[in-house]
């Protein structure tokens, strides 16, 4: 593997030069194979030792330094000056044959001038859940950082109890988050927002380079695509449980996948983490969130906006106040595809998002319903049965059935090709956090990585039925309701 460093061109205060520590008996537990072939990388080098020694850190590659990157955040609303990467080392990146460049960054590898009273190591167990969740997104369209490999180190880190250690060998296009921009900014040390800003454009934004107003472009794009992300997100029942401005990306990836969660009945003020008391991040915050984080990285940009301050708050400010309708607009259009209607009519826009209402009213599982509904006739009959019977109240479905079928109406649909176009955004199955926790438990009790491998092949094809895993495409039985996730680091 050849790899390069730009972020090294930065100043010295954006990284710490940092060797990963060597474990006593690294072996693969995954190898992502589609992604190395989406990369263009060499296969035939990960069946080789200098691939398991330097994606465990026995070693690191001649060409590049590994380096920790600098940043802060406000965690739960509340500041913090220094952060950075404490248990994450970039290796380098990775160009593939289109020129975009990949980081490769070690999640586990020791610990970092930034670790403070950490390890810098990681569970197997949140290894497990990131490689799962980041594919299952990626397959599900979502952007996303993805997992190349991951590793069992044969050590074993204390958390609650004593858990095997694991590495995750991530790949993104960027690791640089709000609280990058906030680590310079809060010092206010503004040339250095300004190469960041710079650094970012010249690799992500390329039309901006050298443009006179390129901040002020370049926020609008970052609130653009933030916009989307969360409304895909929301648009699968996910909630990343842990959005403080050190986990939110500036390129509108999903990244730092920690107590994160899928809603199985759509209860939209769910939330899953254990350590989210105030439900700050909850499933229906999540757009409000966005745009706290968003204003926080207004903030540092103010400098770069006007000379003058007052000019440069109106400025920003005009720019955030198109977040909200970007996300509604995104969302509306989004579920009403989901129902198979036509988000360029209001009144097909009003009905879809009707049934996200008697979908919370009725505890329905949202998976199965939106799956469900692609396969339903223009005229009601016993076919409703299979989306009805998940609704507390089955007739509070018919009638939402009845306006649907009057905007189908209007569309001159054959129901082949509609359950079609349905099935190809509606998945069939998605990373429920029982599947999860399967999958998890049996790496942590047993280093069986097997559940961890079947699931993983059952969610790179989401949107296909496969029979013989309906098992897995619905709700958990009681008594194997996850109810809370953990960071678990
Ligand atoms: P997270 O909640 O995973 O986004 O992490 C918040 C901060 O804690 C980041 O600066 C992480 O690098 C750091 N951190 C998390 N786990 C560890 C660990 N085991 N050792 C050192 N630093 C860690
Ligand atoms: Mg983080």
């Amino acid at each position: 593997m050849r790899l390069t460093q730009t972020y090294t061109q930065l100043p010295a205060a954006f990284y710490a030069k940092t060797q990963p520590t060597p474990v006593v008996d690294p072996s693969f537990i995954a190898i992502n194979d589609r992604l190395i072939k989406a990369l263009g990388m060499d296969r035939a080098w990960f069946d080789s030792d200098q691939a398991l020694a330097v994606l465990s850190g026995q070693t690191t590659l001649k060409s590049t330094t590994p380096i920790a990157q600098a940043y802060a955040g406000h965690q739960f609303g509340h500041w913090v000056p220094i952060l950075g990467d404490g248990r994450a080392l970039l290796l380098g990146e990775h160009t593939d044959p289109s020129g975009n460049r990949w980081d490769i960054q070690l999640k586990g590898a020791g610990p970092t001038p930034f670790s403070r009273n950490g390890d810098g190591r990681s569970s197997i167990g949140p290894v497990v859940r990131e490689y799962l969740a980041s594919e299952a997104m990626a397959a599900l369209g979502i952007p996303t950082t993805r997992a190349l490999a991951a590793i069992s180190t044969g050590e074993t880190v204390q958390r609650q109890e004593i858990e095997p250690g694991g590495i995750l060998v991530r790949v993104a296009q960027s690791h640089v988050r709000i609280g990058t921009f906030e680590f310079f900014a809060r010092q206010g040390l503004n040339d250095a927002v300004a190469q960041l800003l710079d650094y970012q454009i010249e690799r992500h934004h390329p039309h901006l380079i050298g443009t006179p107003d390129r901040a002020l472009k370049w926020f609008g794009e970052v609130i653009e695509r933030t916009a989307h992300l969360v409304s895909a997100w929301m648009q699968v029942g996910f909630i990343h449980g842990v959005m403080n401005t050190d986990n939110c990306s500036v390129i509108g990836d999903t990244i730092d996948y920690g107590p994160f969660g899928f809603l199985d009945s759509f209860v939209p003020e769910t939330v899953y983490s254990s350590i989210d008391h105030q439900g700050r991040y909850a499933y229906n915050q999540q757009p409000a969130i966005a745009a706290w984080n968003l204003s926080r990285l207004a903030e540092c940009l103010l400098p770069l906006l006007a000379k003058d301050s007052e000019e440069a708050i109106e400025i920003a400010t005009q720019t955030l106040n198109a977040f909200p309708g970007l996300f509604k607009t995104d969302f509306e259009h989004g579920i009403t595809r989901k129902t198979g209607l036509d988000p360029s009519q209001p009144k097909h826009v009003e009905v879809a998002m009707g049934l996200l209402d008697v979908m919370a009213q009725n505890t329905a599982d949202m998976t199965l319903t939106f799956r469900g509904l692609g396969a339903l006739d223009d005229q009601p009959g016993t076919g409703d049965e299979t989306v009805r019977q998940l609704f507390d109240d089955p007739q509070a479905f018919d009638r939402w059935a009845g306006q649907w079928r009057a905007c189908l109406t209007d569309l001159s649909q054959e129901l082949p090709s509609r359950t079609e176009a349905m099935n190809a955004i509606n998945p069939a199955f998605i990373l429920r956090n029982h599947l999860a926790q399967r999958a998890v438990d049996a790496a942590i009790e047993d280093l069986d990585f097997e559940p961890m491998r079947r699931l993983q092949n059952l969610l790179s094809r989401p949107f296909d039925d496969q029979p013989e895993h309906d098992k897995w495409a619905g709700p958990p039985a009681p008594d194997q309701r996850v109810t809370a996730t953990f960071c678990g680091t």
